[in-house]
């Protein structure tokens, strides 16, 4: 076979992983990014989500694992904690306090830069591969018949515009993709969008830990909920700090000042979390970010798409990051991608979308179903979403005893199982007992 050649467009965790996919069928990868790639474990521009904290849950872990082996014991090797999410963390679903019990739930208490970091040393590594930084994609080049796309026209920072050939091209350019523009250049319909309001505002600080804070765990969340659009999340990191992030739903706000933190963070119904924030030494600044909405494009609904074409991760579907998906969507779609390109490049992007969006549906319904129990969001309440949100909030109060439920809620939420399976008869019957019998308690 001639020699393949592939680029993608965006070196954070989606191209990265991408990328990663790709050497399987593809002689040379390029990766190219606007951005300057820091050396250290450092945020950067293109992705201001870094300073946030950020959770990669159990079945990314695991498919970093399967795209990069050995990554999870170098990140341990770097003095990154490794956490029993059920075990080791304090959780309180629509204030119901979850009873702990031993996991094999794990996730790294990883800062977003160090995780970067290390997975671009990795990726960079793969035979074929080259990451050009400091140049942005600016355009397609295609066919006369714009049937299928050959290139990308790039703009290095120092340099004169250049075009790169190419078999394939990934656009891996995150929230801020410029597919929907470039698509239509070539005389493309724009893919169906579904789009939810979510308007949440994520703030960001780090605290040096200290082996007594949060009752020795590792970690503490409380969700938002109807009455109270506001969540809190504590999770241990390298060096260690542990970063706190407050969120506010629907306008709602975290201040970013010492007081206004520890006041807000009163009203949650975790009272760890105002606890550390008390007693905790700062280590950064705080960081601020907004998130409107998540956004969804259903590529796999075109009846017209460009062969040679493919867009992956946060430019296909970004998720409210409350539920801390994203990137373990990206890890899936990698695995997608890698078992399709080795089975060669006929009817990709057919293949590649419809694939996708089989794996995406589990985690959008988590995420805009929850989020639909406010009455302020805006979507399609079908009865499932009112029964299932009724249900669950009465596994969360059965929860608080029965640590069957804990975990059979956060495999669902680590996309470990479906979310089916909380339906499933075993939980089901343990739900009816359980939360008549429901009080508060302590673990
Ligand atoms: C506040 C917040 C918190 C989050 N928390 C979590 C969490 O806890 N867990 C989780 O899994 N996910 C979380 N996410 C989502 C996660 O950050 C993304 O899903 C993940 O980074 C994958 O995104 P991506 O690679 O597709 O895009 P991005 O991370 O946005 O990266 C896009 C990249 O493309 C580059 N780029 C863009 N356009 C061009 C161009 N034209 N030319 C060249 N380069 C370009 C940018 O410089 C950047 O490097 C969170 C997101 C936000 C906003």
């Amino acid at each position: 076979m001639a020699s393949r050649s592939a680029v993608v467009i965006g070196a954070s965790m989606g191209g990265l992983l991408a990328a990663r996919a790709l050497t399987e069928a593809y002689d040379r990868v390029t990766l190219v990014d606007r951005d300057l790639m820091p050396a250290d474990a450092a945020s950067r521009r293109g992705v201001p989500q870094g300073r946030q904290l950020h959770v990669l849950l159990t079945r990314g872990r695991q498919a970093l694992e399967e795209l990069l082996p050995g990554v999870s014991a170098e990140l341990t090797g770097l003095g990154v904690p490794t956490v029993d999410l059920h075990e080791q963390v304090h959780w309180y679903n629509d204030g119901h306090r979850m009873r702990r019990a031993p996991s094999p739930l794990l996730a790294y208490g990883v800062s977003r830069p160090l995780l970067e970091q290390v997975v671009r040393a990795r990726v960079a590594a793969q035979p074929g591969m080259t990451v050009v930084p400091a140049c942005e994609a600016v355009g397609l080049t295609a066919t006369p018949d714009g049937r299928r796309v050959t290139g990308v026209r790039l703009h290095p920072r120092d340099g004169e515009p250049v075009t790169l050939a190419a078999d394939l091209v990934v656009d891996a350019g995150g929230r801020g993709t410029r597919s929907p523009v470039w698509l239509a250049e070539l005389g493309y319909r724009p893919a169906p969008e579904e789009r939810v309001q979510v308007g949440v505002t994520y703030l960001t600080r780090t605290y040096r830990r200290a082996p007594h804070h949060l009752e020795g765990l590792l970690g503490a969340l409380t969700n938002a909920m109807p009455g109270q659009p506001r969540g809190g999340i504590v999770a241990v990191q390298e060096g260690d700090r542990f970063a706190v992030a407050l969120s506010g739903m629907l306008g709602e706000e975290p201040p970013a000042d010492d007081e206004g933190m520890i006041a807000f963070a009163d009203t949650l119904a975790a009272p760890q979390i105002a606890e550390l924030l008390r007693s905790a030494e700062p280590a950064s600044a705080p960081a601020t970010m907004r998130f409107p909405a998540s956004v969804r494009r259903r590529y796999e609904r075109l009846r017209r798409f460009p062969a040679g074409y493919l867009v992956v991760a946060d430019a296909l579907c970004s998720f409210n990051p409350v539920y801390g998906q994203g990137m373990t969507v990206a890890a899936l779609e990698a695995l997608l991608l890698r078992r399709l390109v080795t089975g060669g490049p006929e009817r990709l992007a057919r293949r590649f979308f419809r694939g996708a969006a089989r794996l995406i549906d589990g985690p959008w319904s988590i995420s805009v179903g929850t989020d639909l129990r406010f009455r302020e969001v805006t979507g399609r309440r079908t009865p499932r979403v009112r029964l299932v949100n009724a249900y669950v909030n009465r596994l969360h109060a059965a929860a608080t005893r029965d640590p069957a439920l804990g975990a059979a809620f956060l495999r669902v939420l680590n996309l470990v199982d479906p979310p089916a399976r909380l339906l499933a008869p075993p939980v089901l019957s343990r739900v009816l007992v359980g939360s008549r019998a429901a009080r508060p308690s302590a673990s």
